[in-house]
């Protein structure tokens, strides 16, 4: 098969050093270690260290490996909301996690936008009595980006709930505001650029907190598989419960390392650039237009244009072997939807341009 390019939101283009990592995997016999081996508490406890400083999160938070972010949705519902939860809807994905509050019966209160629209701190009220607030930073089914301050406002307004912050496809692009962000959660598939099957979270010590009061007061319905509490325990002895994604944890920890390395600030301006080029190009195009017209909550990493020529447009691109998402659910012949992670590079961002650039007559 000849090498395709993934423009996809995800699961997306792999990180360009994955390749050799897998390699150095198989050599040293990453994939058959034990996962009570010292071999593998030292694999953990480095990508914890690495993704530490690629978060920017202070110490005191403990990082949790899940299987994917639908995981963490259960799990922060189960182990942190008794009376109720918060969900700023405005896309499938922040849809998804109120619905779960709803299948779990944890009395979630969706405070909802039309797709394509952000939020700002006007939408922001005391929610006395909710235990949990869920921001989704990059709604990549529609591109709409919520800035991290807003994650800051809901916290100084409600400083005893959860801030529950989905970056999935912004981190590591975005900086978040810690400790007004509880937890911060990540599946690697999407701007990580690595193989799906692992999630990540960043837990602070009052999410633990609330946890544990929910425990104490026996409405602490978890599962016996994960919690964030018996995790936690595991997570302080560099290990898990189950046996883990190992392979996946190595990955993160390497592909982690090199994105310090490059620095995360370059990683920033390659993406802004990237994006600047994507945004006036599909301004320029004839038969194009942005989905998110307002500029500050137009995504940088997910960038969603209307089209009228969707179908041909796919198909011109894929000849060149470049893939990219077409629209989520109900615009999925209106939308093309264009990953810009930190795996993609100028030269097929250029590529793209270039392809479905119409020829001008004179
Ligand atoms: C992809 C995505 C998810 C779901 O991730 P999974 O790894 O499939 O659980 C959640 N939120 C956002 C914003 C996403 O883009």
């Amino acid at each position: 098969m000849k090498k395709q390019f993934h423009f996809t939101p995800g699961p997306s283009e792999l990180y360009p050093s994955v390749a050799s990592h897998i390699q150095t995997a198989l050599k040293s016999g990453v994939c058959s270690i034990s996962h009570r081996s010292s071999a593998f508490k030292e694999i953990y406890a480095h990508t914890t260290r690495m993704m530490k400083q690629l978060i920017g999160v202070p110490e005191d938070y403990t990082l949790l490996y899940f299987s994917s972010s639908n995981e963490i949705w259960e799990r922060i519902l189960q182990d942190c909301v008794s009376r109720g939860s918060v969900h700023y809807v405005n896309g499938a994905f922040s849809k998804k996690f109120f619905s779960f509050g709803m299948e779990l019966g944890k009395n979630p209160l969706e405070i909802k936008k039309d797709y394509g629209i952000g939020f700002t701190e006007s939408d922001i009220r005391t929610y006395k009595q909710l235990e949990m607030v869920s921001i989704t930073q990059n709604e990549s089914s529609t591109g709409v980006y919520t800035n991290t301050d807003f994650t800051k406002a809901v916290k100084t307004l409600n400083p005893n709930v959860v801030t529950a912050v989905d970056a999935v496809s912004s981190f590591p692009y975005a900086e978040n505001h810690f400790p007004e962000t509880d937890i911060l959660y990540f599946s690697v598939q999407k701007c990580m650029g690595l193989p799906a099957g692992l999630a990540v979270a960043a837990v602070s010590p009052h999410a633990f907190q609330v946890a544990q009061s929910l425990e104490e007061a026996n409405k602490y319905n978890t599962s016996p598989y994960h919690s964030l509490l018996k995790m936690k325990v595991m997570a302080d002895q560099h290990q898990t419960a189950e046996t883990p994604n190992v392979l996946g944890i190595y990955l993160l920890g390497k592909v982690a390392e090199d994105m310090l390395t490059k620095g995360l600030s370059q990683i920033r301006l390659e993406t802004n650039q990237k994006a600047a080029i994507l945004y006036q190009w599909i301004k320029d195009h004839p038969d194009m237009e942005a989905f998110v017209d307002v500029k500050e909550h137009a995504s940088s990493t997910v960038i969603v244009a209307k089209s009228k020529r969707v179908e041909e447009q796919v198909k011109a691109l894929l000849e060149k072997g470049i893939i990219v998402g077409k629209g989520y659910g109900k615009f999925k012949d209106q939308h093309l939807r264009i990953a810009n992670f930190p795996a993609h590079s100028k030269e097929l961002v250029y590529q793209i341009v270039d392809t479905l650039t119409p020829v001008r007559v004179i």
